[in-house]
């Protein structure tokens, strides 16, 4: 078995990631092709968290520049990414992958409610552990949440699985040519040169608790493997 560089991680997908080309909503077939990504790392015997994101379907700050107060609009944010969360659970138990889905604000009918002790077990377990809800507070994103869990858990690394964009880039490729690709880059780099990777909290959180992230491309199939086995793929952020 080819080395592994990374041996617990947390993959954060947006909810976009889970619209596909419709960008809004859930595409069933776009899940289940993320599943069986997933379902390719989990063979390889890594141990995999998962945070899941709710722009497809609603996100807090839109409510709120439309009149609505934003706490309020932030808490319809956090449920979108449970639905998405569970989603992604059915499409992975159906191919065999055992998953928890653990939510930040409870909801003890349909899921665990997040206990750090509980996560790191199902991980030990060869359990597929999905973190929905966000951090549970308003204000914050998912991508935050992904810094604050890989904290929580002492994962490896953040695989910031992106849709149709292959690492991080000096401008937008799509609109300008010259835009260059960096192979790495440090927390500070992001915050100083204001890259619109993730924002600037999650990339403290993940800057003070010394946690690197990949960013990649999800919609190139066995890139995630790419990313776990160290092969040279995206843009990695560290120190
Ligand atoms: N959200 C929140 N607190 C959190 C995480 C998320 O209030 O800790 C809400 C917020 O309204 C956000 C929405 O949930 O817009 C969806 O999350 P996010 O925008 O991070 O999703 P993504 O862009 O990754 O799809």
């Amino acid at each position: 078995m080819a080395a592994l560089k990374y041996k617990r991680v947390l993959l954060k997908l947006s909810g976009e990631a889970l619209a596909g080309d419709q960008k809004m909503g859930l595409n069933p077939p776009v899940i289940k092709s993320i599943a069986k990504e997933i379902k390719n790392i989990y063979h390889l015997g890594i141990q995999i968290s998962i945070v899941v994101g709710g722009g497809n379907m609603w996100r807090g700050i839109t409510g709120a520049k439309m009149g609505m107060e934003r706490v309020q609009a932030d808490y319809i944010g956090m449920l979108a990414t449970i639905m998405n969360g569970l989603a992604l659970q059915d499409n992975l138990e159906s191919i065999g992958v055992p998953t928890r889905v653990q939510t930040s604000i409870e909801m003890r009918q349909i899921a665990e409610p997040y206990i750090r002790r509980k996560a790191i077990r199902h991980l030990q377990k060869d359990r597929v552990v999905i973190f929905a809800g966000g951090t549970g507070n308003p204000y914050f994103s998912t991508d935050t949440t992904a810094s604050l869990r890989a904290a929580e858990i002492n994962a490896d690394a953040i695989l910031m699985a992106k849709n149709g964009v292959d690492g991080i880039y000096s401008a937008d490729p799509k609109k300008d040519p010259n835009a260059k690709k960096y192979d790495t880059l440090s927390y500070m780099d992001i915050i100083d040169k204001g890259l619109n990777v993730m924002d600037n909290t999650a990339c403290s959180l993940a800057m003070d608790n010394n946690i690197p992230f990949v960013v990649f491309n999800l919609n190139q199939p066995g890139n995630i493997e790419k990313v776990v086995k160290g092969q040279k793929i995206g843009t990695t952020v560290k120190e």
